[in-house]
């Protein structure tokens, strides 16, 4: 994994490993948001690491931002990625899996937290099919819970 920090925002790229040193991000000036679009894999040991940097990183608020499908998976599926004690992280945008009920056209849609809440919008719900505009349903309704939860 690569860190690349731009302003307060730092890029991750590559697969989140054994290998995946999280503490450039740990010193001060603190970033305000870290970017996953570039982040091509997660295995378990870097995900132990993401755990133990959320820990260091303590209660300072963070943004997640162009989260991949894979990175979705992970945050519904473990609290602790939004916080170690309390959750700290908003999820501002992230890849959400779909698939058309006509046509069975399946998409990764990016949503926005802007789009969920205070209100989860109808197009995050059931978005037009890019293909036949059958109305298309999430995958798997409980990720939404990632902006919100
Ligand atoms: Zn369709």
């Amino acid at each position: 994994m690569e860190v690349s920090r731009i302003s307060d925002i730092a890029y991750l790229s590559g697969v989140i490993d054994e290998e995946s040193d999280f503490s450039s991000m740990l010193t001060p000036p603190f970033i305000q948001a870290i970017d996953f679009s570039a982040v091509s894999r997660v295995n378990s040991i870097g995900l132990r690491s993401w755990m133990l940097f959320m820990t260091k990183w303590g209660d300072k608020p963070l943004n997640y931002m162009n989260c991949t499908t894979e990175i979705s998976d992970h945050l519904a599926t473990i609290p602790a990625l939004r916080g170690a004690s309390k959750r700290v992280v908003s999820v501002l945008s992230a890849m959400i899996p779909y698939d058309c009920l006509k046509c069975d056209h399946m998409e990764d849609i990016m949503v926005k937290r802007a789009e969920v809440v205070p209100v989860t919008l109808p197009k995050v719900v059931s978005p037009k099919c890019r293909i036949c505009s059958g109305e298309m349903e999430l995958i798997n309704p409980s990720i939404v819970s990632i902006f919100t939860a």
